[in-house]
């Protein structure tokens, strides 16, 4: 990794059914940080993608009378153009299907061969087909996958290539005690830790293609695909050049930041850098692993039937209505909840009110009194000026440890300051005395100043609407929050535009279905 150099990824998402708000709720929030990153003057490298492979999609496919690969090129760019419309800036989007990643599949898997991490056996035991993963009994709930309840698991035995996971087991409690941060927040790394204490066992990663054929087949045992985990787990190795792109690597790898759902923890804690440390690799430096969005309390996916479609929403309101309901309303790293009736009450009280009549309201007597934006003549409002610095340092920090929702509320404070002020000091009053035209002309520029800071600390949340409001006030975009942040920034004289409504009240529900 060279230095300066941000690469984050988010999970792949398995293809067997369209993308919900669950997925989108993950490339939300790991865009909001990318673009942080952008903002801080990282060079940004952002993966996210689709995984194809599998039973599932094998036997989905079947049902619907498609080969896999048909099936899987109808689904995936649905992915696509859904983080498209809610404005996900990703460098790439990986299929585990693209021909780099079958190399880079295969080189890996070589390596750990040839380090001696893998060998013959046979293996028999309890697999959840939702999961795609060999089961133990403890693991059950009533003799069934606890998130899969309604498959019955099958009982499977298989001669198969087994990854020697349990020579892991202390190498990774070392990693984690010499570096605490790799898996965050902390009480999911207590969960990590608790399974590796309870020891490791070695896994099977390869399936005979009587089974599954749709996979990764293994060069140097016939008749075999790989482990669908085995091989999603490795995109992020080829996203970064791995076996085809060395110099690219070289900059990226390791990866700074994985963001991964709470349910594929030990997937992405235990056996990925198990994975990394058989091949000689670094590992990632980071781990985030959050909660999942609820609706009265139930998972949104496609398993349990809750099912609000993003890409709807998005193109009913645009990206960041939503966008900024998902980072500031959820505890980055624990469950949140989506229901209509909050969504409206979010959308209208702090975005149509808070947001939307400041800047049209600062705009327009700006416009009316002065013309352009007002010159303060040197002199700087002492309390906005102070609410913006301070919010300025919360919200810097928030981001950098990845609590976007108290970010989000730092940036916020500005926001709700300003309108408190208005309504404080009635500038309208101050209008009509000539001798307060100075003390006018320093509020009204404070306002607009700290609604443009305010925008430059929410354009990683809300990119659209932050920009054109900081266009309505003459600005740029935000490039960066260091020179862009400071209170002064807003020229005196610059032009003003009466701005359309930025967030046009609305009464939310659900789609009529
Ligand atoms: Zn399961």
């Amino acid at each position: 990794m060279s230095e300066g150099s941000f690469y984050i990824t988010t999970a792949i998402d398995y293809v067997n059914g369209s993308p919900h708000l669950g997925h989108a709720y993950e490339k939300i929030t790991t865009d909001v940080i990318a673009r942080w990153r952008r903002l801080r003057g990282d060079q940004v490298r952002f993966l996210t993608g689709t995984d194809e492979h599998g039973i599932k999609v094998e036997r989905t496919a079947r049902d619907a009378g498609l080969t896999p690969k048909d099936y899987v090129d109808q689904l995936a760019p649905s992915f696509q153009r859904a983080w498209d419309q809610l404005d996900i800036s990703y460098d790439r989007f990986i299929r585990t299907t693209d021909p780099d990643h079958a190399r880079s599949v295969v080189l890996l898997l070589e390596r750990i061969r040839d380090n001696g991490y893998l060998r013959e056996g046979s293996y028999e035991g309890w697999y959840c087909e939702g999961c795609e993963a060999f089961k133990t009994e403890k693991d059950f709930v009533d003799g069934r996958c606890p998130e899969h309840p309604n498959r019955a698991p099958r009982w499977l035995e298989e001669s198969n290539l087994f990854f020697e996971l349990s020579r892991f087991t202390q190498p990774l409690l070392e990693h984690i005690a010499a570096n605490p941060s790799f898996i965050e927040p902390e009480f999911r790394r207590n969960e990590v830790l608790g399974l590796l204490r309870e020891g490791l066992e070695d896994i099977s990663i390869s399936r005979s293609d009587e089974s599954v054929s749709w996979g990764i087949p293994i060069p140097f045992r016939e008749g075999t695909v790989i482990y669908v985990w085995f091989d999603a787990l490795i995109n992020y190795l080829t996203g970064a050049g791995f076996g085809s792109d060395a110099a690219l690597f070289e900059e990226l790898w390791p990866a700074d930041l994985h963001i991964i759902g709470k349910d594929i923890g030990r997937f992405h804690c235990i056996i990925w850098p198990a994975m990394l440390l058989a091949a000689g690799l670094p590992l990632p430096h980071q781990v985030f692993l959050h909660g999942w969005v609820l609706t009265s309390g139930e998972k949104m996916s496609k398993s349990t039937g809750v099912s609000i479609d993003p890409e709807e929403m998005a193109s009913t309101w645009g990206a960041d209505p939503l966008r900024y309901f998902l980072t500031s309303e959820v505890s980055f790293g624990r469950d949140g909840e989506f229901s209509w009736k909050r969504f409206e009450e979010v959308y209208n009280a702090h975005l149509a009110n808070g947001l939307g009549n400041l800047l049209s309201r600062a705009t327009g007597m700006a416009l009316k009194y002065f013309d352009s934006v007002p010159d303060p003549k040197g002199r700087r409002d002492s309390l906005l000026s102070e609410v913006c610095e301070k919010a300025t340092g919360e919200a810097a920090q928030c981001y950098d440890r990845l609590e976007l929702h108290r970010a989000t509320a730092a940036a916020w404070r500005i926001i709700s300051s300003c309108n408190e002020q208005i309504q404080h000091r009635e500038p309208w009053k101050m209008a009509k005395n000539p001798d307060q035209r100075g003390d006018l002309a320093e509020f009204l520029y404070a306002v607009l100043e700290s609604l443009r800071i305010a925008m430059i600390l929410l354009s990683p949340v809300i990119p659209n609407k932050a920009g054109e409001c900081l266009k309505a006030m003459g600005c740029e975009q935000a490039q960066s929050f260091a020179a862009d942040c400071r209170w002064g920034g807003l020229k005196a004289g610059a032009p003003l535009q009466k701005p359309a409504p930025l967030f046009p009240r609305i009464e939310a529900k659900a789609p009529a279905s």
